[in-house]
């Protein structure tokens, strides 16, 4: 609850108004009450924000003019506008988004047989610098704010309305570090996993961290039923710290010591994100070290064979390879799975759309 608090006080330190989408409805009817309204008028407001999706405070025709007049002097309700839209031969649809400063932002939306799943960007840029990524490139910008994140989700439901169909899970993996901007990803949270906001069930919401230890313990001791991904990509220190140089600061055995008191905590299996880069950490040694490492751990391991990233060295992993790795963990009772690709043919890695645009706009 503090968490949530300290996240709001820090948006007002944006240089605008906060956005409607930052507050939970208690959030939301505390502030009514506080400005001489009534409480009931949340629950109609969320409804408006979450079931009609409307994009104006206008078009809130069940509340007072007054009202209306009140949140829009008060709250911004559109932090973001749609740059770039693209759908893949798969179905995967690309969002590129402008926040009201300028800067763009990814949101991506793949297929499942299960659902379909949005994959949310926490941050314009990311300071973490793993090397294989192209989102780190040119440094963090800013934090989005809670709000701003929500709103990722509302947008691209909006688009899905038109096909009569629902955003079911949510993954935040998009750009940036979410522990990095912890209070408003813990509001995002909360807001999208509330009945009355996009009821979102928590296990179908996952959470993925580069490693960021003291944020881990935090998560533990929030003790939400949501997924848990920690990006690992190796077992060996050096080669960890050189794809990661988040691992020199937050070490890889306090990183697991971290992990351990996660699934203690919570009971909840955690999940341990692996991209095979090709000659780096796809050997069957390599696979051995990992099998080794998450020994006893109550866990699942996703292969990600990785997408050439045109800024950077690393090559793919052949086919057979990737099946080899899969074998070794398998024989050694770890539970893994092979990540299925999707949006191949509009640049569906991490980063790489946004990346696209400042090079056109820079050209
Ligand atoms: S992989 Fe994630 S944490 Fe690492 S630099 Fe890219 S956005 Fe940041």
């Amino acid at each position: 609850m503090e968490k949530v608090l300290s996240a709001k006080k820090k948006s007002k330190e944006l240089d605008r108004n906060p956005s409607i989408y930052s507050y939970q409805l208690h959030e939301l009817e505390n502030w009514l009450v506080e400005n001489g309204e009534k409480k009931f008028r949340g629950k109609q407001i969320y409804d408006w924000l979450y079931t009609k999706r409307v994009t104006s405070f206008e078009d809130m025709s069940n509340l007072s003019k007054e009202l209306r007049d009140k949140l829009a002097a008060h709250f911004v309700l559109t932090t973001l506008e749609t740059a770039v839209q693209q759908t893949s031969s798969d179905g995967t649809m690309k969002f590129l988004f402008e926040l009201h400063d300028g800067y763009t932002i990814e949101t991506v939306l793949m297929r499942h047989e299960y659902g379909n799943s949005i994959c949310v960007t926490t941050q314009v840029g990311c300071r973490i610098g793993c090397t294989f990524c192209a989102s780190t490139l040119g440094g963090l910008k800013r934090n989005l704010e809670a709000g701003e994140i929500v709103a990722q989700v509302v947008k691209v439901q909006k688009a899905l309305d038109e096909q009569g169909e629902r955003v079911s899970h949510v993954v935040i993996m998009g750009i940036g570090e979410p522990f990095d901007n912890y209070d408003h990803m813990l509001g995002f949270l909360k807001i999208i996993n509330s009945d009355e906001g996009l009821n979102i069930g928590a296990r179908h919401i996952t959470v993925s961290t580069s490693g960021i230890i003291p944020k881990i313990y935090d998560f533990a001791d929030e003790n939400m039923q949501i997924n848990f991904a920690i990006s690992l990509h190796s077992a060996n220190t050096e080669t960890r710290s050189r794809l990661m140089p988040i691992n020199r600061a937050y070490k890889l055995p306090d990183l697991m010591e971290a992990v351990r008191y996660y699934v203690d905590k919570t009971g909840r299996r955690i999940s341990f994100e692996y991209g095979l880069f090709g000659g780096v950490n796809d050997q069957v040694e390599h696979a051995e070290e990992l099998a080794k490492l998450v020994k006893g751990i109550k866990c699942h391991i996703n292969l990600i064979p990785v997408n050439y990233v045109p800024e950077r060295d690393y090559v793919r992993t052949p086919r057979e390879q990737i099946f080899a790795f899969e074998r070794v963990l398998k024989d050694r009772g770890v539970n893994v799975t092979i990540r299925r690709e999707q949006g191949h043919d509009i640049d569906a890695a991490c980063g790489q759309l946004r990346a696209k645009e400042r090079q056109e706009e820079t050209r």
